[in-house]
Parts: C-alpha cells; structure tokens; sequence
C-alpha cells in the first residue's frame, strides 16, 4: 500500500477538476484493504473509494479525507460448457475486461467496450451501453464491508440493479470497497435488434457479422464518432441521467410531441435530447462545453474550478426545466 499526501484530485478524475485530497492510499493488495481503513480510523478521516474517476468529480475545497485508489489486479477465467466464467480483480481496467471476452468468442459484454474505468467500478452504477448493461452477465461480487471488517460475496439479487444505480450508490453508498467482480459470459453473439446508431455503422460498412470482436470494433468506433476521449480532453461521459416517467408521464410528454422510448414498464426521455432542445448543444459555459455531437455529455473545455461547471449545470438544469417541466439529475458522484 503506497501513501501520498495532499493530491490535487484533478489528477485522480477524467473532468480534471478539484482541490486536494489530504491522502490518497493505493490499494494494491487484498491484505491492504483492511489496514487501509484501520489507518482513517486512526486518523478519524473518512474514506471514498476511487477506480478511473471517470464517473466522479472534485469539488474547488477538496477532501479532507482519504481516498483510497483500487489498484488490485487479476484475472481468472475459467471454461463451463459454453460459459466463461471470469473473475477480475476490481483495479482490472474495464475495457481490458470486454477485450480479453470478445478474443475468444463471448457475449454479453461487448456492447460495454471503451466504457473507460475500473472492473470494481462497473457495478456501482451498473454500467451500460447500446442495449447491454452490467447487471445482464453479473454472478457475484466480493467486497469489503468497513462495518463489519470482513468480506463479503454478493449475489446479483442483493446488488438490486437498475438504471444506473445498485446499493452500492443509494443504500448502501460508501459502506464497501468492491475487490473483485465474477461474470457469466456465452460462446456466441448479440441476438435481436441493435441501436440504431450501432445498425447504422455496421449497414454503412457492410458488415454482416455480429461476432462479439466484430460488435466491439463497431461500438469502439461509433464511440469514438461522439464521444471524447477522456485521456485526452477532460469529461466525465454522460453528466445527466435519462428521464423516466410513469405510463401516465409519458402519456403527456407524448402528447406534447417529446420522444418517448418505451421498453416494458420504463418510459425513457433522452436527456440528451432534452438540453439540445433547450439550446445549448455546442455551447460554451463557464468553460464547459454542451458536446457537440452528444449534448448529454459535457466537455471541460477551459474551466479551472468546480465552481464553473456547477454554475454551467444550473444553466442547464434550469434551462431544461423551464422548457419541458423536468429538473435533471446529475450522473458523476462528488467527493464529498
Ligand atoms: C467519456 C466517457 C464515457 C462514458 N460512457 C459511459 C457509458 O456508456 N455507460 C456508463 O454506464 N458509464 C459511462 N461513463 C461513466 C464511467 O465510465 C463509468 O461510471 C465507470 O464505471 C466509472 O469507472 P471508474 O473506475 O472511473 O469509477 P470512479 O469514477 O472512480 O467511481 C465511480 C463511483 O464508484 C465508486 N467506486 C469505484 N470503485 C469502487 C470500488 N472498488 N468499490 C466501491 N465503490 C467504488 C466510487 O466511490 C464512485 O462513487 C463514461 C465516462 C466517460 C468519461
């Protein structure tokens, strides 16, 4: 376990924003994270637990606290019948992950590729993309509960996933530092109609193929179309959650000519949509930028404090609620 003190959490997060965290321990083995804790007992600090910092965002007064950094690394695989049954350690890099299952032929998880973050992280907010999400292939997961100072294993059942959220970011928040994640992969293919934008891809390269490699390329690629590349020009991805309505909701969005894409019970709004109707698609706020190709997604283009993208999210919350009556909710996590 290494120990640094005063980090400019800028450096920890892909929006590249924030004070300085007081400490930050690398966890760099399971034996770590116990003494780890111990360690903010001693200290009386409290703890967040960070993989990429591609979902979370520091705020201008920093933490005074410590952050501890998942460095565990490891993957296990083994073969049952037509299943993969992969085991990675929660520092494993996420894409890594979706590469090392489209080689060899699996499903389930290749319309998740180029999601930038940690194997740890993934079913926090049960990641999703282009009509797959974590929850679809998730086993079981292993993590350590500062409570009670054991680890834990926890079935997909108690992780109660939903759209962008598990009890690992509502009810049980902060209480465990996730180590490991077990996956249930198949030897095949994605089966019934893709996203539009992938389908339009794969026509426009003639590309017949649905083999898992051939879905990864193909979703890497349209990403890339659209959305930054956080190594390279700050982000954190979609900064609002989509809207979801009752049936009678969105009966009445209907009515009022707003896209409603219903699926089953959930009746979804793009919030995308919603602030590109609002005007600001391409705009530059406080420094941040509406991307101009996905205008869910904001773009640290020039702003050096928290303080601006906060007032540039008013804007847009405000904005969206005095045109279409919904108040936005925001995706990215503080370090609070
Ligand atoms: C350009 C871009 C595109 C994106 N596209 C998508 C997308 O298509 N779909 C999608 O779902 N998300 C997307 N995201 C969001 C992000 O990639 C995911 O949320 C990802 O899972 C974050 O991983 P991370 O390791 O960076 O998490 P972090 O930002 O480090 O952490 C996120 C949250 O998880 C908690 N956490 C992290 N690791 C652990 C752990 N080991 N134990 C317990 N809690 C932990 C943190 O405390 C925090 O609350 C995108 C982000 C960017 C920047």
């Amino acid at each position: 376990m290494k120990i640094r003190e005063n980090v400019s959490i800028s450096t920890l997060t892909t929006m590249r924003l924030g004070g300085e965290a007081r400490y930050v321990v690398e966890i760099e083995a399971p034996e770590d994270v116990n003494p780890a804790y111990d360690l903010s007992q001693e200290k009386a600090l409290p703890v967040f637990v960070l993989g990429g910092g591609a979902n979370t965002l520091g705020r201008d007064e920093g933490y005074d606290g410590m952050i501890f950094l998942n460095k565990l690394r490891g993957i296990e695989a083994r073969e049952e019948g037509d299943d993969l049954i992969l085991t990675g350690m929660g520092g494993e890099n996420w894409d890594d992950i979706v590469a090392y299952a489209c080689e060899r032929g699996y499903t389930g998880i290749e319309a998740l590729s180029a999601i930038p973050g940690t194997l740890g992280a993934a079913p926090v907010q049960n990641i999703g993309a282009y009509g797959q999400e974590l929850a679809d292939t998730f086993v079981s997961l292993q993590a350590f509960d500062r409570e009670t100072e054991t680890v834990k294993e926890f079935t997909r059942e108690e992780c109660d996933f939903g759209y962008r959220r598990s009890i690992f970011n509502t009810s049980k928040r902060g209480q465990y530092f996730i180590m490991s994640v077990t996956l249930r992969l198949h030897k095949g293919e994605m089966t019934g109609p893709l996203y539009n934008s992938l389908q339009t891809y794969l026509d426009e390269h003639a590309i017949t193929a649905r083999d898992p490699q051939t879905i990864r390329e193909a979703v890497t690629a349209v990403r890339a179309e659209k959305l930054p590349d956080p190594t390279t020009t700050p982000s954190a991805g979609s900064f609002f959650k989509n809207v979801y309505l009752s049936k009678g909701e969105a009966e009445v969005a209907a009515a009022k000519g707003i896209p409603v894409y219903t699926n089953g019970e959930e009746n979804k709004v793009n919030a995308g949509w919603l602030i590109e109707q609002a005007g600001l698609k391409g705009q530059l706020l406080h420094g941040i930028r509406v991307n101009e190709k996905a205008a869910l997604v904001l773009i640290n283009e020039s702003a050096s404090k928290f303080a601006d993208l906060a007032a540039a999210r008013t804007e847009i919350r405000q904005a969206v609620l005095e045109k279409f009556g919904y108040d936005l909710t925001q995706e990215p996590v503080e370090i609070v």
